[in-house]
C-alpha cells in the first residue's frame, strides 16, 4: 500500500508505454495513468488500456484511466524533421494544411483562423513558449512577425490572443475518440476547453455514467462559472498549461487553489496538472522551485498531480514519479499538513452517509485508527470521507471494478474489489482477513467499518462499526 494521501496521474507516451516502463511507473508511485488524445492512435491507446489493465490484474490493485480528450484546441500540424527554429525578428507564414516542407511555414488546419484573425492579433505556441505578431492575412496565407522565438514541434498547441474564434466545445475528432473510449471502459473522460456548464451537460449526454467526466479549467470563462461546471462534473483538472496562457500568469496559482477549495467543498477530485517536474524532461532532478510548486498542491489540499511531458517523452519517466511520490510524502508527514483541512469548515448535507463521514474523522484521530474500511458501491462514501480529509487511509470496498477504478484518483482511498459480504457477521470476519492480508494491520490495530445494511444498495450508508484487529 502507497504510503501517501494524494494520488499521481501520470501521462503515457512515447517514453513510458511499453509494457515493462508503464509497470515500472505504477510500481513506483502511479495510480492513474493519462491517455493524451491529441497525441497517438487509437491502436496505440489501446495497447496502453490492455496494458495497465493488465497490470491492475498481476498486482491487484485498482488504477484510473482518463482519457483526455483534445477538444477544441488549435494544433500547428507536422513539419518533416518534427518542427521548425523560429528565430527572432523574422518573419513566418501560416498556411492552411496539415503538413508542409516550405521553409518558414507553420501548417494550421484551422480554417476558423484565416477567417478572423487581422494584423494585430497575437498567436501562442507550444503553452504559451513562443509567440508571433500577425501582419497580414489574405484569407490564404497569414504572415506574421516571430516575437518570442524557439522550436516549435508537430501537433502543439495554439492560443489566440485578441480574437475569439466561433468553436463548438466538442470537435468531430472529440466525439470519435469518446465512443473509442468509452468502448474500452476508460475511468475517467477528460474534457479540454470547457467553458460553459452546457459544455459538460452535452457530454454527459453521450457518457453518461459509463465514465466520470474530469473538466479540464482552462478558459476564462469556465473560471467565471467555475460553482455550475464543478457541479455537473465528476472531478476536475487545473489544466495550468492553457490556464497560464489564457489568463494573466499571476492567476494561476489564485485559481488553483480556488479549484482545490472548491472540489474538495463538493467531493469531487481534483487534479493539478502541468509543469510540475517540467525540467525532468531532460534533467535527472528537478529544480527546487518545482518541488516546491508538487508539495503546495498538496498542502492546498489536491487529490492528485499530474506529470505529463515528463513521463510521456521525457528521458527519467520513473525517476520524475518517484521524486514525486517523495515530494508528497514529504509533505504530508510535515506535523501541520492535516491541521489546515480540520481548520477549513466545510457544509454537511442532512444525509446519513455525511454524518458518518465527518465522524470518522474525529474518531480516526481520538482512536488512533489505522484506517476505515468504507463499503461501497457508486463510491459516493469513500468520496464524502476522503473529502473530510481524515488521518487514517480510506479502504473502499466495493464489487464494481469500475467504483475501484474511479476511487484511485481520490485523495487517501485505497480501492478494493470485493464481494459484499452476506450479513453483519460476515463482514466482521471478512475485515479482520482483509487487514491481515491486504493491509499489513497488526493485532490490536483499530479500525472503522462503515456499510449500508443490507449490502448492495445504492445510497444507504448507516452503519458505523469500530473493530479492533485479532
Ligand atoms: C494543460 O493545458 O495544462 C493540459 C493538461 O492540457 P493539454 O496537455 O491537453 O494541453
Amino acid at each position: 500500500m502507497r504510503n501517501r494521501f494524494a494520488k499521481i496521474v501520470a501521462t503515457v507516451g512515447p517514453a513510458s508505454s511499453a509494457p515493462d516502463t508503464t509497470r515500472l511507473l505504477h510500481d513506483v508511485g502511479v495510480d492513474a495513468f493519462r491517455l493524451n488524445f491529441s497525441h497517438g492512435s487509437h491502436d496505440d491507446h489501446a495497447k496502453a488500456i490492455k496494458n495497465i489493465r493488465n497490470i491492475s490484474k498481476e498486482t491487484g490493485n485498482a488504477i484510473s484511466i482518463i482519457a483526455d480528450m483534445q477538444g477544441p484546441k488549435l494544433r500547428v500540424g507536422e513539419f518533416p524533421g518534427g518542427g521548425i527554429d523560429l528565430q527572432y525578428g523574422d518573419k513566418v507564414s501560416l498556411i492552411l494544411a496539415t503538413n508542409t516542407d516550405q521553409p518558414n511555414t507553420i501548417p494550421v488546419n484551422h480554417p476558423e483562423l484565416f477567417k478572423a484573425l487581422e494584423a494585430g492579433h497575437r498567436l501562442k505556441f507550444d503553452d504559451g513558449k513562443l509567440q508571433v505578431t500577425i501582419l497580414s492575412n489574405d484569407g490564404k496565407t497569414i504572415s506574421a512577425n516571430i516575437d518570442v522565438p524557439g522550436r516549435l514541434s508537430n501537433k502543439k498547441g495554439i492560443n489566440v490572443i485578441g480574437a475569439v474564434l466561433p468553436m463548438s466545445a466538442m470537435t468531430d475528432k472529440d466525439k470519435t475518440d469518446m465512443a473509442f473510449a468509452l468502448k474500452q471502459d476508460v475511468d475517467f473522460i477528460a474534457l479540454s476547453f470547457v467553458q460553459t456548464p452546457k459544455d459538460v451537460i452535452d457530454a454527459r449526454k453521450i457518457i453518461r455514467d459509463k465514465a466520470g467526466i474530469i473538466v479540464k479549467i482552462e478558459k476564462p470563462s469556465a473560471v467565471e462559472q467555475l460553482d455550475e461546471i464543478l457541479e455537473h462534473a465528476d472531478a476536475a483538472m487545473v489544466a495550468r498549461g492553457d490556464l497560464g496562457v489564457e489568463l494573466a500568469l499571476e492567476q494561476v496559482p489564485v485559481v488553483q487553489r480556488e479549484i482545490i477549495r472548491k472540489g474538495r467543498a463538493l467531493g469531487k477530485p481534483v487534479i493539478v496538472a502541468t509543469h510540475m517536474l517540467e525540467s525532468m524532461i531532460d534533467s535527472p532532478t528537478p529544480t527546487r522551485a518545482e518541488a516546491s510548486d508538487v508539495a503546495t498542491a498538496i498542502y492546498l489540499g489536491t487529490d492528485a498531480v499530474m506529470l505529463s511531458a515528463e513521463t510521456a517523452v521525457g528521458r527519467h519517466p520513473a525517476t520524475a514519479v518517484a521524486i514525486m511520490d517523495r515530494i508528497i510524502s514529504a509533505a504530508e508527514n510535515d506535523t501541520e499538513f492535516l491541521d489546515y483541512f480540520q481548520n477549513r469548515r466545510m457544509r454537511h448535507d442532512a444525509t446519513s452517509e455525511d454524518a458518518i463521514s465527518h465522524s470518522v474523522r474525529g474518531i480516526a484521530e481520538i482512536l488512533g485508527c489505522r484506517a476505515v474500511m468504507a463499503h461501497t458501491l457508486t463510491g459516493s462514501t469513500a468520496q464524502r470521507m476522503s473529502r473530510e480529509r481524515p488521518s487514517c487511509r480510506i479502504i473502499g470496498l466495493t464489487p464494481l471494478t469500475s467504483t475501484a477504478n474511479r476511487l484511485a484518483l481520490s485523495w487517501g482511498v485505497k480501492p478494493i474489489v470485493t464481494s459484499d459480504p452476506a450479513s453483519f457477521d460476515e463482514m466482521l470476519k471478512d475485515i479482520q482477513v482483509l487487514a491481515r492480508e491486504r493491509l499489513n494491520l497488526s493485532p490490536g490495530d483499530r479500525v472503522i467499518i462503515s456499510a449500508g445494511i443490507p449490502f448492495g444498495r445504492p445510497g444507504t450508508t448507516d452503519t458505523l462499526k469500530i473493530a479492533t484487529i485479532d
